[in-house]
C-alpha cells in the first residue's frame, strides 16, 4: 500500500494572508486505486478569477498561479496513473475545493456519509453550487467507521461539515497516518478551540479531538486539511508514502 499526497493548487485567504495547499490523496493498493477528494471545478482552468467571482470565493481569497498541474488528471500522471484507473472516489465532504471534480469519475466507487449524500446536491460554497446534482456513480454510504479496504479506515468526523469524513492509512514503512482532512484543517484550531468556521461547533470539537486520539493510539503522523506550515513540508507526487 502506497500513499501520495496531490497538490491540487495553492490559495490565499485574505483575512489572514494565510497560503493553503489544497490536497487530495490517492492510495495505491495494487488492484484498486483510491482518489480521496477532487479539487476544483474544470471551470477553474480557464478563468479562474472570473469563476471565483461567480462562486464568490473571491470574496474569502484567491487562487494563485493555478493551472492543469492541480488537476486530478495531471497529479495522478505524475503517478503514472491515469483516470480510468481509478476504482474508488472517498469524498472527506462536498466544499468547493473537494467536490470539484468529482463527475470525472463515473466508472469508479463513491464513498461518502449518509449526510453529505443526503443533501440535494453536493454543499459547495456560500450556498450555491457550480455542481447541479451528485453524479450518477455506484455509492457506499457510510454511517459508521469502516474499513473500506484492509489498511484503510473511514471514520465520519462531522462538525465542519454534517457530513464529514476523514480516513486512518497503515502504511508499512511510513507508520498510520491520519488524513483529517477538514476536521483539524490547521494545528492552531485545536489550541484557539473555537471552530468557528464549522457548521456545528460542538460537533467539530469533538471530532478534532477524537481525531487527535486516534492519531496518538495509532502513533501516527496526522496531515492536517489546509496547514500553510506543514504542506510545504509535506512529500508530494510524484513521490509516495509507502
Ligand atoms: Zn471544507
Amino acid at each position: 500500500m502506497r500513499l501520495a499526497i496531490l497538490d491540487f493548487g495553492l490559495f490565499e485567504v485574505y483575512q489572514n494572508g494565510r497560503l493553503i495547499g489544497i490536497p487530495g490523496y490517492l492510495i495505491d493498493a495494487g488492484s484498486r486505486k483510491i482518489l480521496v477528494d477532487t479539487g476544483f471545478h474544470v471551470d477553474y482552468l480557464a478563468d479562474p478569477i472570473g469563476v471565483s467571482a461567480s462562486d464568490q470565493l473571491a470574496n474569502f481569497g484567491r487562487l494563485i498561479g493555478y493551472s492543469a498541474r492541480y488537476t486530478p488528471s495531471t497529479q495522478l500522471q505524475l503517478l503514472g496513473i491515469s483516470k480510468i484507473e481509478i476504482t474508488d472516489v472517498v469524498l472527506t465532504h462536498g466544499h468547493i475545493d473537494h467536490v470539484g471534480r468529482i463527475s470525472e469519475f463515473p466508472h469508479a466507487r463513491l464513498w461518502i456519509t449518509a449526510q453529505e449524500r443526503a443533501l440535494p446536491r453536493p454543499s459547495y460554497w456560500a450556498g450555491k453550487s457550480r455542481i447541479a446534482t451528485w453524479p450518477n456513480m455506484s455509492t457506499t454510504i457510510i454511517t459508521n467507521t469502516v474499513e473500506m479496504i484492509q489498511g484503510v479506515t473511514l471514520i465520519p468526523t462531522p462538525g465542519h461539515t454534517l457530513g464529514h469524513m476523514s480516513l486512518l492509512v497503515n502504511l508499512t514503512n511510513s507508520g498510520n497516518v491520519v488524513l483529517a482532512a477538514d476536521a483539524i484543517s490547521r494545528p492552531d484550531e485545536l489550541i484557539e478551540d473555537t471552530w468557528g468556521d464549522a457548521e456545528d461547533r460542538e460537533l467539530a470539537r469533538t471530532s478534532a479531538r477524537k481525531l487527535l486520539d486516534l492519531a496518538k493510539r495509532e502513533h501516527a503522523m496526522l496531515i492536517y486539511g489546509h496547514c500553510p506550515k506543514q504542506w510545504i513540508e509535506l512529500r508530494k507526487a510524484p513521490l509516495w508514502y509507502d
